[in-house]
């Protein structure tokens, strides 16, 4: 069993990290798919019900926003996925350091290393 790898993982711990990367993409997939209808453009003529108008846009922005920020997890857990099958998942996709395990475990698709996140949120 040899995985083509540069990583610092094991070949079970990075086994580990791809069953979930699928998971999580397939729960992100699903989710995208279930708020697809929350956030169609608000039709101003149709009777809301209980609901007023500045609601139903606001929980219109909510799920937008929510939206978002699943696209970008997706557009990770891909990446992740990518650098999964060309050997080099755990590696920072900036200093190309390995990603500490403690890291991945808890945001496997995270493209970064905590010392780089921390400096981009630092810079804002
Ligand atoms: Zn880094």
């Amino acid at each position: 069993m040899s995985h083509p790898t540069a990583s610092h993982l094991t070949e079970s711990q990075l086994q580990g990290f791809h069953q979930r990367l699928l998971a999580a993409k397939a729960d992100t997939e699903a989710l995208l798919v279930q708020t697809a209808n929350d956030s169609k453009p608000v039709d101003m003529e149709l009777p809301i019900g209980r609901l007023t108008r500045i609601d139903a846009i606001q929980m219109q922005g909510m799920a937008q926003m929510n939206r978002h920020q699943l696209e970008i997890r997706l557009r990770q857990i891909d990446a992740s996925l990518m650098a999964y099958q060309g050997g080099t998942f755990g590696i920072c996709r900036h200093c190309k350091e390995p990603v500490g395990l403690g890291r991945l475990e808890v945001l496997p698709e995270t493209p970064f290393c905590l010392a780089c996140q921390e400096s981009f949120e630092q810079r804002g």
